[in-house]
């Protein structure tokens, strides 16, 4: 169920099991994705795909000083470059080989469990049934079931495609988190903290974007479009044409589903999205084979499996224990981020790139294994200042 990446990953993977697999999404698959999707150019390259970037930074930075002529002028530099996918690209890749693949455009309305099988009740009344159903219908999915842990934190942007008075970052630039905040009053820094995402396009074309990381509730698209335009203006900076707008909002720290109902889950509706960093786009790359594999060696080896039996032993492969437990430390680290004011956030994410880039690289890609995840980030509570450390603790002083 669903037309986005994560459908088309998983089910790409089940074709290639030699599954037979039929889609089912609200809209055509060939409809373009509305987002656009950036990853760190090493992480595509471990998957053989980097062809699939429409442009990639070599010249990437962030700024977690706090003033554009002291200090705050420095840029940390990443020395890792980052890319944007192709979109169309990446799509037209993913639906290549999903070629064979039937698809039915209908909205899922109710979903039932009978005969051991799964049957899928559409708004247009048809009825569809399979043996196994996987929802990769986006993170508010009705049909996944999950704890309530209160509040979910959302990551918030507004963005603007366009042209400038005057460039807002370098040419050939690529700005991960630009904390400067200066421009704000008091009072707006005391405000939940956002940060500028940005890119050189080339031909005077930039992306720049005012970015909240995760806030509950998050912080409103008005309020994020006054803070960019303020950040613009503060450095004698305003937009003469928008090409694109982009409005974001997605869930950072979803609870995990219950790993024992019978529909399985992929993607946004299975709570893959990085808690400390938002991304997802690498996890569906990376984790869509494992599962494919599984299912269909459950499928073939046990006939007898139903929906039910078929889903648990998915959701505790997609899920593992190792995953739940980096999962969880990802979270805490989140929880307590949220808990840190601007001045905070900013010295932390200035420590954090102090991390060996292979152990920082690795902890935004969710690769490192859970021994070596706790390692790296008790050397990043060792390497951090005095408040920062007592803010990971929990004691924030004001
Ligand atoms: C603006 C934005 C920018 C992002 N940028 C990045 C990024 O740079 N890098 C990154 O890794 N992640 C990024 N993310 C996070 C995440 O990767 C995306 O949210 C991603 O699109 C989620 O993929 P998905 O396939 O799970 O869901 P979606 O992309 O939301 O797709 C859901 C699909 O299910 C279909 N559907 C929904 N309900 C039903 C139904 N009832 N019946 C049938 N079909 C249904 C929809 O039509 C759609 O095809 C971004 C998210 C947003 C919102």
């Amino acid at each position: 169920m669903g037309a986005g990446p994560a459908a088309l990953c998983i089910a790409s993977e089940l074709i290639k099991q030699g599954l037979d697999v039929s889609a089912l999404a609200s809209h055509s698959p060939k409809e373009p994705w509305p987002n656009t999707y950036g990853i760190w150019a090493e992480e595509l390259e471990s998957l053989g795909m980097a062809s699939l970037l429409g442009h990639r930074w070599n010249d990437t930075i962030s700024y977690f000083g706090n003033g554009y002529g002291d200090d705050g002028s420095k840029p940390t530099i990443h020395n890792f470059d980052y890319g944007l996918f192709d979109q169309a690209a990446f799509q037209n890749a993913l639906l290549d080989r999903c070629k064979d693949l039937n698809w039915a455009i209908e909205t899922a309305e109710n979903i039932l469990f009978v005969d051991k099988i799964t049957e899928v009740i559409c708004s247009s009344g048809k009825k569809y049934r399979a043996r196994i159903v996987i929802d990769a219908s986006g993170h508010k999915s009705p049909f996944i079931r999950r704890p309530n842990h209160g509040d979910v934190a959302q990551q918030a942007a507004y963005g603007v495609v366009g042209r400038f008075t005057s460039p807002p970052v370098n040419e050939n630039q690529f700005v991960l988190m630009d904390f400067r905040s200066n421009h704000l009053t008091e009072q707006e820094v005391k405000e939940s903290p956002s940060f500028l995402y940005a890119m050189d396009f080339g031909e005077d074309l930039f992306f720049v974007e005012e970015t909240s990381l995760a806030c509950a509730p998050a912080v409103s698209w008005e309020t994020l479009k006054s803070r960019l335009i303020s950040r613009l203006a503060s450095r004698g900076i305003e937009i003469t044409e928008v090409s694109h707008e982009e409005y974001c909002l997605f869930p950072m720290n979803l609870p995990l589903p219950y790993r024992n109902q019978p529909l399985l889950a992929f993607g946004g509706s299975a709570s893959m999205v990085h808690p400390a960093s938002g991304y997802m786009v690498g996890a569906l790359l990376r984790r869509a084979p494992d599962l494919a594999e599984k299912l269909s060696e459950f499928m073939s080896i046990e006939p007898a499996l139903d929906s039910a039996k078929l889903a648990k032993k998915s959701w505790n492969v997609l899920w593992n224990a190792e995953l739940v437990q980096r999962h969880r430390l990802y979270q805490f680290g989140l929880k307590r981020l949220m808990s840190f004011d601007e001045a905070l956030l900013r010295s932390f994410f200035a420590t954090f790139f102090r991390l060996p880039k292979e152990d920082w690289s690795r902890f935004l890609a969710n690769t490192l294994p859970l021994p070596k995840l706790i390692l790296v980030m008790l050397r990043l509570f060792t390497i951090s200042p005095l408040k920062v450390k007592l803010g990971m603790i929990g004691i924030v002083i004001l």
